[in-house]
């Protein structure tokens, strides 16, 4: 990543609809407060530099345990309006001189690693780039007395999520001028982009990705109902070692006296990796999707596979718990390279880092392993799907 990223994490409204006796960002799902899953989602996220939470000046003590051993800058208070809140945010950013920032609601903890990939890409060539999703709810105008005025043309609607992603100096320069000119109440930030006359792109949201707003939203969310279909699949591989001077393993290169045989790069872990994915899905296996016998997947790059399993689970509306694989062989040493490859694997299928396992053993000279005639990898998937009946 060559630009530098940060985020704004904006927690400072009192969340009132959601009811109780204390603002929603801090209510817990599953144990843990609402702005820790928010903040989670940055802090751990290794292309993000800085993560600036913005709180409200009451609620100091809350966000102490919400914070707890988090890569945070240190919290700002934010103001009387959502749009105040942001611009202590990025005035706090300043002297840090991020180039891009993400915007994004501490109401929205499930937002994927993955979607902050796209909004950085997304941002990459534009001012402001915005996620949003389609609407299938036809969708009327009305007037004072709830009489209908118009039937918007739901095609050229979008609802919109964050986080959003901006051009950090062209962000502030329109909050700054806004400020300056008493315009308030824009309730998101491209809503400013746009009144500034900067270009705004929408590009794809996530249907999970929901604001907690009511205590219906909270009730789901704690039951995730829709994610209930908890499943595990498992994955072998094995190649033999021929000529070479490197093996592709975990989607790392690493120099090596010999190479794998196989028909792509011959990753084990990654093969393995799709197999157990695909196999969680009961959604055949990686022969059967990447036929040997099809010239395209000469010597191609087995992240491809991989990250094809992925985004199989995302289509079915699925999520990635865990990976776990386990490398068999005599040499190369894997232990140096562990955390490489569990970034990389984290990257391909859009996972936090801290959702991979990789671990490494010889199998003491016996088998063909033990003869260092190949590598062997066995490997885990853990993810969740929507709940069908049946
Ligand atoms: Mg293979």
């Amino acid at each position: 990543m060559a630009s530098s990223v940060a985020a704004v994490v904006v927690a400072a409204g009192r969340g009132v609809r959601a009811g109780g006796d204390f603002p929603k960002q801090y209510k817990e799902i599953a144990g843990e407060p609402v702005l820790r899953r928010s903040l989670l989602l940055f802090a751990r996220d290794a292309r993000i530099g800085a993560v600036q939470p913005v709180i409200h000046p009451d609620d100091d003590a809350l966000f102490e345990r919400a914070a707890d051993r988090l890569a945070l800058l240190p919290r700002v208070y934010g103001g009387a309006t959502r749009q105040a809140s942001v611009r202590a945010g990025l005035e706090a950013l300043v002297s840090h001189g991020p180039e891009i920032v993400l915007v994004h609601d501490a109401a929205r903890p499930f937002a994927s690693p993955a979607l902050i990939s796209r909004a950085i890409e997304a941002v990459t060539d534009a001012d402001a780039a915005i996620p949003g999703i389609p609407v299938s709810d036809t969708v009327k105008a009305v007037d004072d007395a709830d009489q209908v005025v118009e039937t918007l043309d739901r095609m050229r609607l979008r609802m919109i999520q964050t986080p959003q992603a901006f051009r950090f100096s062209t962000l502030l320069d329109v909050h700054r001028r806004a400020a300056a000119e008493g315009r308030e109440g824009f309730t998101d930030d491209a809503a400013l982009a746009e009144w500034a006359g900067l270009k705004v792109c929408v590009f794809e949201g996530e249907a999970g990705n929901i604001k907690l707003t009511t205590p219906e939203d909270f009730a789901r969310a704690q039951s995730e109902p829709m994610l209930a279909d908890l499943r595990t699949g498992t994955g072998l591989d094995v190649h033999a070692f021929g000529e070479g001077d490197h093996v592709a393993l975990g989607g790392v290169r690493i120099p090596h006296g010999r190479g794998l045989i196989g028909h792509s790069d011959a990753d084990v872990a990654l093969h393995a990796l799709t197999d157990a994915l695909l196999g969680a899905l009961a959604d055949g296996d990686i022969g059967v999707h990447f036929p040997p016998s099809d010239p395209q997947w000469r010597n191609a790059s087995s992240d491809r596979f991989l990250a094809f399993a992925a985004e199989r689970v995302r289509r079915r509306g699925g999520r990635i718990n865990h990976l776990d694989v386990t490398i068999v062989c005599e040499a190369p040493r894997i232990g140096p390279h562990r955390d490489a490859m569990r970034t990389r694997i984290a990257e391909i299928v859009g996972v936090a880092v801290d959702r991979v396992g990789l671990k490494a053993t010889t199998s003491e000279k016996l088998g063909f392993t033990g003869r260092g005639e190949g590598i062997a990898a066995f490997a885990t998937a853990t993810i969740r799907l929507p709940w069908s009946p049946g």
